[in-house]
């Protein structure tokens, strides 16, 4: 059976004191208590390999990764760098990399597989933009985003993805996709996965809404068959907003 997950994107938030504060504060609000997903946080990359001592059922990723390997990228940090922390998960492709760093289909493919290589599980994001959604063509742009980042894989790689269906009118709004919404297009995500690799890969495959995700929705959300967990940005930030999304499985 496919992983119900619920993620953290701290984003650019928290220095290393208060990330470390904050990681502590949620390893032990989840202490002695079952939960019906796994916990993985996703802090910035200064982070990484001071919590990774701390957190034990807390899972951990950066949320971005070099598209090469090693070498003269100033400021660039490698996925081999990444998993020498300890973490295990590596956000890819999130909107705000797409909009703001100019990260295109064929760039998040080489940090794909640079990911993979290094044994870290992408939490791959996907979405359209609103004028996209408005025109009806959220559906061929989400499609178009999977196929030219991550359908040159293997069925036993792509078997690795994590996705998070994050429509970008949805982040940091405040303004939800709705329950509907959100089935539908993880609906059709996951025929778009069938379709290439059958329908077995399809099934196993974890796919995470992301956008405005909050202790409200998060249960409805969590509820249509085709949503496997959220992607969180705001409401990971205090263990008060987001244990009652954890919890919401
Ligand atoms: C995100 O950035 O991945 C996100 C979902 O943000 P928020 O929950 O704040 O909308």
């Amino acid at each position: 059976m496919r992983k119900n997950i619920v993620a953290g994107n701290w984003k650019m938030n928290n220095n290393l004191q208060e990330g470390l504060n904050l990681a502590k504060e949620l390893q032990q609000a989840l202490a002695g208590k079952t939960v019906n997903c796994d916990v993985v946080i996703c802090t910035p990359f200064i982070h990484l390999a001071s919590i990774a001592k701390e957190i034990t059922t807390v899972g951990l990723g950066a949320q971005n990764c070099a598209d090469k390997v090693s070498g003269a990228y100033t400021g660039e940090v490698s996925a081999a760098m990444i998993a020498s922390t300890g973490a295990q998960y590596v956000i890819i492709g999130h909107s705000e990399r797409r909009a703001y760093y100019g990260e295109t289909n064929a760039i998040l493919k080489e940090k794909v597989l640079l990911a993979l290589a290094n044994h870290l599980t992408p939490i791959f994001c996907i979405g359209e933009v609103l004028a996209e959604r408005e025109a009806g063509k959220q559906n061929k742009v989400v499609e178009t985003q999977i196929r030219e980042s991550l359908f040159h894989l293997s069925a036993k790689d792509f078997g690795k993805i994590v996705l998070a269906y994050e429509p970008v009118w949805a982040i940091g709004t405040g303004v939800t996709a709705t329950s509907d919404q959100a089935q539908e297009m993880h609906a059709f995500i996951r025929k778009t996965i069938a379709e290439k690799y059958g329908s077995a890969v399809a099934g196993e495959t974890s796919i995470l809404y992301g956008g405005s995700c909050n202790a409200s929705n998060a249960k409805e959300l969590f509820a249509n068959p085709d949503v496997d967990g959220g992607l969180i940005g705001g409401a990971s930030l205090s263990v008060d907003k987001f244990m009652p999304i954890v919890e919401a499985f």
